[in-house]
């Protein structure tokens, strides 16, 4: 079985349109789970709903022999942002590469890394089926909050569809630099109720416009008591939106702000929850949008710090210690996987994404592949 040419299968991937909404993620599945059925790996398929297709991949292995490191684990999302408002100077479906520069939505976030992670383990098939063993982890849905990623991963059958691993590796676009992890994020409503009454006489209603504002100058105020963390900073907490009142000659009844909390490795989301109700108090209740633990291995970690190494050992210089603001489906994939290090790293240009006139660069296509069967060969390689 030849190995696919990584920058054609990008353009392949690419030529597909999988923007979330609606997504339609079954169609970069479909090619991906041919080559890598037709190279010997076993391959499972996932729908959260109709056409939202996650794929897992897996090859070698011996699930429990005693002195047998856990597989190596690769993944990413095969979903896309939509295009934007302003008009594209390239097909963002057109996948044309121009001065060495492959253009096109998904481009660089993050089939790129997908086909680079993919051509290296059929490349690596055959070495892989006596080793340790690998599995891809190919998502639906990561743009909108991980949503194929948290579906296998709360699913019955989660242990035995993704298996576990022993390091993972999210391709996401960082121009082939590794980076350490990333902050989490917690999305909640902060909900008001009220009674409601004619506008004329208020003092008959309770105003849940009232509470919020108040709750909202409190979260303005609000402080975290967590040290900041060395490479991520500071938690964060911003009120991105606030909705209350339906007309203007009522007492609302209800009202609702929207609260965006950037997390740092070392906060429990739990106990922030718990602080947040203290300071808000019982006129307020609080639900849960969106929740993405932060992802962080420190570099003193044995397989980061060879990884570390061969990035080094092919770019000629000692990575910078990094963590990224975007979030990733490591966030859903550590906890059923076992925990793993997890490097980021892809071929992507970071500052590419969600960009109009998405590209990514070709060379660093080919890099990322260079340094993913590196990755791999290393993983397999008999411990010293
Ligand atoms: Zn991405």
């Amino acid at each position: 079985m030849a190995t696919p040419d990584p920058v054609a299968l990008t353009q392949a991937l690419v030529r597909l349109n999988t923007v979330n909404p609606p997504g339609h993620e079954d169609r970069c599945v479909e090619i991906l789970a041919d080559l890598l059925s037709s190279a010997g790996f076993s391959c499972r398929t996932h729908e959260f709903a109709p056409h939202r297709t996650s794929l897992v991949a897996r090859i070698g292995g011996r699930p429990g022999s005693a002195g047998m490191r856990a597989p190596l684990c690769f993944t990413g999302h095969v979903d896309v942002v939509p295009l934007g408002g302003a008009a594209w100077q390239h097909d963002p479906f057109g996948a044309e590469i121009v001065d060495g520069l492959l253009y096109g939505r998904g481009s660089s976030d993050m089939k790129s890394g997908v086909a680079a992670f993919t051509s290296a383990a059929i490349a690596c098939a055959q070495q892989l089926r006596d080793g340790p063993g690998l599995s891809l982890i190919i998502t639906a849905g990561e743009e909108t909050g991980c949503e194929g990623a948290f579906a296998m991963a709360s699913s019955p059958q989660a242990r035995e569809l993704l298996g576990t691993a022993g390091a993972l590796v999210v391709a996401e676009p960082t121009g082939n630099l590794p980076l350490l992890g990333h902050k989490g994020a917690f999305w909640l409503a902060a909900e008001a109720k009220g009674v409601t009454a004619h506008g004329s006489m208020p003092e008959r209603g309770d105003n849940a416009v009232y509470k919020m504002a108040r709750a909202a100058l409190a979260l303005e105020k609000f402080e975290f008591d967590t040290a900041a963390h060395p490479l991520m900073g500071a938690p964060t907490l911003n009120v991105g939106t606030a909705r209350g009142g339906l007309n203007i000659n009522s007492v609302p009844d209800a009202a609702e702000l929207g609260i965006d909390i950037r997390t740092v490795a070392g906060q429990d989301h739990a106990q922030v929850l718990q602080c947040l109700c203290r300071v808000l108090g019982s006129q307020i209740e609080l639900r849960k949008l969106l929740d993405v633990a932060s992802v962080f291995t420190p570099a003193t970690d044995p397989w980061m710090q060879r990884v570390f190494a061969l990035c080094a050992a092919r770019s000629g210089a000692m990575p910078e210690q990094r963590t990224v603001s975007y979030f990733t489906d490591a966030a859903a994939l550590r906890l059923p996987l076992g925990m793993p290090p997890v490097v980021i790293l892809g071929p992507g240009q970071p500052e590419m994404a969600h960009q109009t006139d998405e590209y990514c660069r070709v060379d660093r296509i080919r890099e990322a592949e260079v340094l993913f069967t590196d990755l791999i060969t290393d993983w397999c390689a008999p411990s010293p």
